[in-house]
């Protein structure tokens, strides 16, 4: 099972009722900000903002006028997942829904998911040591129920459903941008890192929305991933033996 959401952007009018649907299923607070220039707000992902509308624009559209380019951003939900990939407490994992989740429980609050995730997406809870994001809504999902975000959307700019469903109608949107005279209209997630399982119809390239045009995961990730995995089980291992003789000699004092 491979559940998705098509962010059709083209759709989107900016209104943030997403946003804030967001902050309300996940009892996430609201937070102080300034004023920098931009009606995007806040300016930045963090422990208690797991999706924010990013806000562009293209100077004049054909006539004449400002564009807006806006997006609804998070975690993608990365088939290859730079965040799994580093985690040494294993706290981060895939899904039966595909989508990539963190449990607290499991998180050792060293950070490595945030400096690394490909999107800059994850919040590092300092006064919890825990690292937030989107879980695509998981509490509700395993429910029957459909992302907060998704449910709230008035102009049906999100859709929430299988991948194999959402791909063509995604393309289907693209041509039909297209076919209306948009040629920059294209595709986005479909292959990106293996397939994102936030998935967008963009009207201009993704550098304009601030999305990574060919995302790859770096390079110390794949080294950190290849070194630290050997030495983890070593350490395991390790504990294990020590906890063996301690229990061998505390049997040996008692008897
Ligand atoms: S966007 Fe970041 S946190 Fe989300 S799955 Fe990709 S690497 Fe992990
Ligand atoms: S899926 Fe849920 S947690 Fe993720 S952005 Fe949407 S409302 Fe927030
Ligand atoms: S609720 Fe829908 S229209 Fe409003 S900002 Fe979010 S995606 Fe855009």
């Amino acid at each position: 099972m491979q559940k998705t959401m098509l962010i059709d952007t083209s759709k989107c009018t900016g209104c943030r009722a997403c946003q804030a649907a967001c902050k309300q299923w996940n009892q996430l607070p609201a937070e102080q900000t300034a004023f920098n220039g931009t009606y995007e707000n806040p300016a930045n992902f963090s422990p208690v903002t797991w999706t924010k509308i990013v806000f562009n624009y293209k100077d004049k559209d054909a006539n004449g006028r400002v564009h807006w380019l806006f997006s609804k951003q998070g975690c993608m939900h990365c088939t290859e997942a730079a965040c799994i990939k580093v985690c040494p407490a294993n706290a981060i994992y895939r899904t039966d829904f595909g989508t990539v989740r963190i449990d607290p429980d499991r998180c050792i609050g060293c950070n490595y998911c945030a400096a690394n995730c490909t999107y800059q997406v994850i919040g590092f809870d300092r006064a919890a040591n825990v690292a937030r994001k989107c879980t695509f809504c998981y509490d509700r999902i395993t429910n029957g129920e459909i992302p907060a975000c998704a449910k709230t959307c008035p102009t049906g700019a999100i859709t929430y459903g299988e991948r194999s469903e959402l791909i063509p109608l995604a393309q289907q949107r693209v041509q039909q941008l297209q076919q209306a005279g948009n040629s920059e209209a294209n595709l986005y997630g479909l292959e990106e890192l293996n397939g994102l399982a936030m998935m967008y119809v963009l009207e201009s390239n993704p550098e304009s929305y601030g999305l990574i045009e060919n995302p790859r995961i770096k390079l110390s990730t794949h080294i950190w991933d290849i070194i630290f995995k050997p030495v983890r089980i070593l350490v395991v291992a390790a504990a294990f033996f020590a906890l063996w003789v301690n229990r061998g000699e505390s049997k040996k004092e008692s008897d």
